[in-house]
């Protein structure tokens, strides 16, 4: 038995952005598990078999990956973009760590992925140019305080954040609620943006300002970044907008 599981960030949509070695790893595969959606993004090849599950169920999807590499199978765990980015990656050594002592001894790799937010920031000019963070803005793993806490301390302290999981069905005013959160700390002029299925046929990009920002804009394919105090908007010819974090940062006055 010489099982193997490797967890891959397939990159944000389009084929063109994931990397050889994530296509190496899925194509080396005997077994692919992921959301069901993530699955379809991977062509099929015969013999390779397919186990899409439900976006709700990971730890047990992360168990049973373990459970047939254990078993000698060559797993694919699949994730949208980065694997290790609010993902599969930290559900599988949750599984590792709690479970089987066995699994300890199993050969376990994690191939990297272009995240949503470098996804997004490629069109959007150069925002992450300094100091940033990432939030995710679900409160199904975590107390809706703990997102208002760090929110406030990011934006306090001068970060660009950028916002995954700004909303869905089942979360439909976290982000408004965010926003106004925000504009008790950040100037109303504070650049946002909003980068919907970047590059995927239906992207779309809408860049604002925190004042005007609507958070009916968002969906569960949204990622929304928003600028820290230094962060620039240039003006374009086309009436679009670049955004960019200029690299150098003065002490505060
Ligand atoms: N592991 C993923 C993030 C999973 S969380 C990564 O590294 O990108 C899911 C959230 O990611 C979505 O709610 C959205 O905020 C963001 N996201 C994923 N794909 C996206 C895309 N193509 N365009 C914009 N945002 C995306």
């Amino acid at each position: 038995m010489s099982g193997r599981i490797v967890i891959v960030g397939l990159g944000p949509g389009g084929a063109e952005t994931r990397t050889p070695q994530a296509e190496a790893a899925l194509a080396a595969a005997t077994d692919l598990i992921g959301y069901g959606p993530y699955i379809d993004r991977v062509p099929e090849r015969p013999g390779q078999v397919r186990h899409a599950s439900d976006n709700r169920e990971e730890i047990d999807r992360a168990r049973h990956a373990l459970a047939i590499a254990e078993a000698g199978r060559v797993v694919a765990v699949v994730s949208s973009g980065d694997a290790g980015v609010f993902a599969m990656a930290s559900a599988v050594f949750e599984a590792i760590e709690h479970g089987e002592p066995s699994w300890r001894g199993l050969d376990v790799s994690v191939v990297p992925g272009i995240s949503a937010m470098f996804a997004a920031a490629s069109r959007l000019g150069a925002p992450l140019g300094h100091d940033f963070c990432a939030i995710s803005l679900s409160d199904n793993l975590k107390p809706w305080e703990t997102v208002t806490r760090r929110l406030a301390a990011a934006a306090s302290a001068g970060f660009v954040i950028a916002l995954y999981n700004p909303a869905s069905r089942a979360r439909p005013w976290q982000l408004g609620a965010a926003f106004d959160l925000l504009r008790t700390i950040l100037p109303g002029e504070t650049p946002v943006a909003f980068a919907t299925a970047v590059t995927t046929p239906a992207e779309r990009i809408t860049v604002t300002t925190l004042a005007a920002a609507d958070p009916a804009r968002a969906d569960m394919r949204t990622l929304v970044m928003i600028g820290s105090p230094a962060t620039r908007m240039i003006g374009r010819a086309d009436g679009g907008a670049w955004l960019y974090t200029p690299r150098r940062a003065d002490a505060p006055a």
